[in-house]
């Protein structure tokens, strides 16, 4: 790996100290980071180099997968890393920046290669590439590139406005949009799964199979978050990055190279793919809820207008559930069920592949035979299938599993960071994803915002309201392994 600096922006935040610093300190014990390197932590407070390592390492202590054995692995981990103040719009501390980024490069003897880490409020986004541009840390001899974190824009328009100025900074290639899914292990087993079994190709269409389920349902409602998520609902949140990613790594066609141009090209197609929703079909297809009070364990959780932070009319969805229809040879004619939401009664975000049903009538009673991929909060696949029980003779299902709980799985982040760091973006969302996803969702966000389809209220605490199962039930099916 190229000898790099890492700048990170919102240095003293949250997300670099529960997922950033234990990435990098993991990478670091394993050997995956090059044997000199330089991080620099940014933040709005004045602090000193000594007391930035010290809280480097408390969150190391607090959040790490792992520890290193020796302690000295720590204290040379920590000689890599200076802080510097810096607020986004000032134009000056880039120009410091950018000094002390050479000096390092110059102590620590790296070429110019600059990864940009942008973990603040994506309101800061297009300043901070336009001064980083601006101060000349962008102009290097090496390589740079740009991290950021979701949300890209909150609609269509906004998101192509935010891509526009971005580009003026960075080019495409350069810049890596992150999408903690795709940092899931079993979310990037899936291509394996699909194409190097060929048991599994050969059912992978609408053939054999009925169709597919995707849930990705919290227990936690909005917590601290109420002022974003409010302003923000299921649909931005989880809808129109998380799961249309899902759906694109289960639905693509296998690539003819494992590259990231040809998995890329195959995911967007999936996106053109889709049957675009027409305003009067929406409330067909797509269920928009809200959590309300709770029932049994949950009878004294407030309801979601009840919570710090949020409006007591807010319309905002905490629940979508959608029937998705993908138009290609292979799909037609299967229906791609998406859900997620807050204060559910289980978290569990799975995939079920429900098979057709045997055509042989003698044995068509039986349950159909389903393929369950768990992605969190344990990774495992299953297939289920049927099969006589020796001791009575009674046809019953059986479960062919795999589960990795007792591995040391790697945190998503430690993956993706790795990733960025060798320039391999297969496993972040390109623009054209982004773009063709929000162009999808753009006329969901305008019912919701226009009122226009019911807001259904559920029980915090249950699977949903119910008008998500009566969707199911239309079309002869029903939500497999709901508790
Ligand atoms: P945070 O509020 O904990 O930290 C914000 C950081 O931004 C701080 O380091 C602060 O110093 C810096 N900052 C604030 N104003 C600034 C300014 N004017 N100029 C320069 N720096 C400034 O936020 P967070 O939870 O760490 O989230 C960071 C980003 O990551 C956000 O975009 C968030 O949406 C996204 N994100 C966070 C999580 C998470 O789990 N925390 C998960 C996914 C995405």
């Amino acid at each position: 790996m190229d000898k790099m600096t890492f700048v990170l922006f919102g240095g003293t935040g949250d997300l670099a100290k529960r997922k950033i610093y234990p990435a990098l300190y993991n990478l670091f014990i394993e050997g995956k980071l090059p044997e000199s390197f330089s991080i620099i932590g940014l933040g709005r407070g004045q602090m000193t180099d000594e007391d930035f390592k010290e809280r480097v390492k408390n969150s190391i202590h607090t959040f790490s997968r792992r520890m290193s054995k020796n302690d000295s692995t720590m204290e040379r981990f920590l000689t890599f890393i200076r802080y510097s103040k810096l607020d986004a719009a000032n134009k000056e501390d880039f120009h410091s920046l950018l000094k002390l980024v050479q000096d390092r490069e110059k102590e620590l003897n790296i070429p110019e290669n600059r990864l940009f880490y942008l973990s603040v409020s994506p309101t800061f986004f297009e300043t901070i590439a336009m001064n980083v541009k601006n101060s000349g840390l962008g102009t290097t001899k090496g390589w740079k590139r740009l991290i950021i974190e979701k949300p890209f824009g909150r609609d269509l328009e906004s998101a192509r406005s935010l891509n526009q100025n971005l580009s003026n900074a960075f080019a495409e290639e350069e810049i890596y949009r992150i999408d903690h899914y795709l940092g899931k292990p079993m979310v990037r087993n899936l291509e394996t799964l699909e194409f190097a079994n060929p048991v599994l190709q050969a059912l992978w269409n609408n053939k054999f199979i009925a169709n597919v389920q995707i849930t990705a349902s919290e227990t936690v409602g909005v917590e601290q978050r109420a002022g974003y998520y409010d302003q923000a609902g299921a649909l931005r949140d989880m809808f129109q990055n998380h799961m249309l990613q899902i759906l694109m790594m289960t639905a693509m066609h296998a690539p003819k190279q494992t590259g990231e141009n040809e998995i890329r090209a195959e995911k967007r197609k999936v996106l053109e793919s889709l049957r675009p929703l027409e305003k009067n079909e929406i409330e067909k297809n797509v269920i928009r809820g809200q959590y309300d009070s709770g029932i049994g364990e949950n009878e004294n959780v407030p309801g979601y207008r009840d919570e710090p932070g949020v409006s007591e009319d807010s319309l905002t969805d905490t629940f979508i559930a959608a029937r998705l229809q993908i138009d290609n040879p292979d799909w037609t004619g299967v229906p791609f069920y998406i859900r997620t939401g807050k204060k559910m009664k289980e978290k569990s975000t799975r995939i079920v592949v429900e098979f057709k049903a045997n055509e042989n009538e003698i044995y068509s009673d039986e349950d159909p035979n389903l393929l369950v991929i768990e992605i969190n909060p344990n990774e495992s696949v299953s297939l289920i299938l049927n099969s006589k029980n020796p001791a009575n003779g009674k046809m019953e299902s059986i479960n062919v599993d795999y589960a990795s709980e007792k591995l040391d799985v790697p945190d998503g982040y430690e993956l993706l960071i790795y990733d960025a760091l060798r320039g391999d973006s297969r496993f972040f969302s390109h623009w054209d994803e982004v773009e063709l996803a929000w162009e999808w969702v753009q006329p969901i966000l305008e019912a919701f915002e226009e009122n226009r389809i019911p807001l259904h209220k559920y029980a915090a605490g249950s699977n949903g309201p119910d008008a998500a199962n009566l969707m199911l039930e239309e079309d002869g099916f029903k939500w497999w392994l709901d508790k």
